[in-house]
């Protein structure tokens, strides 16, 4: 991939050519105001009377620091990394005649956000022991391919993707190329976030949703070359991150930068369940797993899934999803919570 490589050239024309929506507060610089009379807000505070900043500049700046990337790079989206995800459709893929190329099976939004949006999918299926198929992904496109998925480490398959294999993918890849790095901090396979500025066509999506155990605030972001981070700033909603968000955020970030410890501990309950798991009774196999989740296959899983269910532990049923048949995804709980499934997978039977 040379420095040549301009993403803007795939963009849909419509967002080529957009004239973004320019906020209240977007022409506003400098110091000194008093009198907010811009914005139509009702003026009496109540801590959530005012707008939130629509471009997130303090909270990129704490994301910037931390994830080592500069700021043009940084899109942050205010419902998850599912926002990127659609943003990324909507950006690069004319309806009705683009398409996008996936990892089979793989996180099921890719497709959904991709039906919403009237784009083609064309699923390759994962090589054995769920390998990257590099070779079928890259053949399975064609002129109208925008956007290759790659979800690493891949759900509900748990397995994560070398940074030579994401490599050589982002060199033959025709259009972008998309790795969902949800479940990233959970392991050793390392990141393509560095990779960013040698690959321009790679966008590297993250989500404080997982290891940093804050889902219900909703933050998500895109990293890539600026003029795709600056695409999907024109693209979504004027104030996409709400202004509590942005402050928590912020806050839980310089407070607790150092996440290793809880990691540590996800991961070494994962370990525990790898071992425990495969001599409980109707186990027929666990998968090798970087994230903070197992794919196991059962003999019976869907009464199994049942059992579990009445014993108070709600697990994903993934039985009838192609590629895994058989399989029910359990994600790492506490300890406690570990204890629980494995007392009730030594009960059942
Ligand atoms: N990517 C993957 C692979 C996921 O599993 C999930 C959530 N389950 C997401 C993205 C979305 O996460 P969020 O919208 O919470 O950032």
């Amino acid at each position: 991939m040379t420095d040549i490589f301009d993403p803007t050239a795939l963009m849909r024309p419509n967002i080529r050519a957009l004239v973004p929506y320019s906020t209240a507060r977007d022409e506003f610089s400098g110091e000194g105001i008093t009198a907010w009379l811009d914005a139509n807000e009702n003026p009496f505070d109540n801590g959530v009377n005012r707008y939130p900043d629509p471009h997130q500049k303090e909270l990129k700046k704490v994301v910037s620091e931390l994830f080592g990337t500069p700021v043009d790079t940084i899109f942050i989206g205010g419902a998850g990394s599912d926002e990127a995800i659609d943003l990324l459709m909507r950006v690069f893929c004319v309806p009705g005649k683009d398409n996008i190329v996936t990892i089979s099976p793989t996180y099921g939004v890719y497709e959904v956000s991709a039906a919403i949006n009237d784009v083609e999918v064309r699923p390759v299926p994962l090589g054995e022991n769920f390998s990257l198929p590099v070779d079928a992904l890259v053949s399975a496109a064609d002129s109208n391919t925008k956007l290759t998925w790659v979800c690493s480490p891949n759900n509900p398959t748990g397995n994560a993707y070398s940074v030579t294999e994401l490599s050589r993918l982002a060199e033959k890849v025709s259009g972008m190329l998309v790795i969902d790095e949800a479940y990233v901090d959970f392991s050793e396979k390392g990141s393509m976030l560095p990779f960013i500025e040698k690959f321009p066509n790679v966008v590297v999506l993250r989500t404080l949703s997982k290891a940093r155990g804050m889902a219900s605030l909703r933050l998500g972001m895109a990293f890539s070359h600026p003029v795709v981070a600056q695409a999907m700033a024109m693209t979504k909603y004027p104030y996409n991150v709400n202004g509590p968000t942005q402050m928590d955020v912020i806050r839980r970030l310089r407070e607790t930068p150092d996440i290793s410890a809880v990691v540590d501990l996800l991961i070494s309950e994962r370990k525990r369940l790898e071992v425990a798991l495969p001599l409980k009774a109707g186990v027929k196999r666990v998968y090798p797993s970087d994230a903070n989740f197992l794919l196991v296959e059962f003999d019976d899983p869907d009464t199994v899934y049942d059992m579990l269910l009445k014993g108070g532990a709600l697990v994903r049923n993934r039985n009838r999803v192609p590629g895994c048949k058989g399989c029910l995804r359990i994600t790492v709980g506490t300890p406690e919570q570990n204890d629980l499934l494995l007392k009730l997978m030594d009960e059942w039977k």
